[in-house]
């Protein structure tokens, strides 16, 4: 349900875990709550079954920057924003790598034109500097003005 915040927050440099909505954990709050306690971890969820618990921060927005904010406000996160420090695909920290370490491996005319690269060390994704990261860069701003 909240697969796009869990990207998002992977973005901002917060250690996200995402649990697809379709597994056990799911289906039985009680696992999904140890699971979180064991690896200290807080619950967000728009599933109203887990509104009670205290371990849990219900998710009130559908809408991607409410729930962003909603976030942030709840744990006051703003000093902690590390943006473009994680894999979006599976929430490990990237390192950075020397430009001719990526030669190959991104489009040409990404290699020519730009200068800094990171790579994850767990599936070797890729990531460059970009518009998508302008983008972030403006809503990051925009969460620390709120
Ligand atoms: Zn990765």
């Amino acid at each position: 349900m909240l697969g796009k915040l869990a990207r998002e927050l992977r973005l901002l440099g917060f250690d996200t875990r995402y649990i697809n909505p379709q597994t056990d954990e799911l289906r039985n709050p009680m696992i999904l709550l140890k699971l979180a306690q064991s690896e200290n971890r807080i619950v967000l969820t728009r599933n109203t079954k887990l509104k009670n618990y205290s371990e849990v921060v219900f998710i009130n927005s559908e809408y991607i920057d409410e729930q962003i904010a909603q976030v942030m406000k709840s744990f006051k996160l703003k000093i902690d924003i590390k943006p473009f420090s994680r894999c979006l695909a599976c929430n490990e920290i990237l390192v950075s790598v020397k430009k001719e370490q990526i030669k190959g491996r991104v489009p040409f005319y990404i290699f020519q034109t730009k200068d800094e690269f990171s790579c994850c060390p767990k599936c070797q994704k890729i990531y460059w500097a970009g518009t998508h990261q302008k983008n972030m860069q403006e809503r990051v701003r925009k969460l620390i003005e709120q």
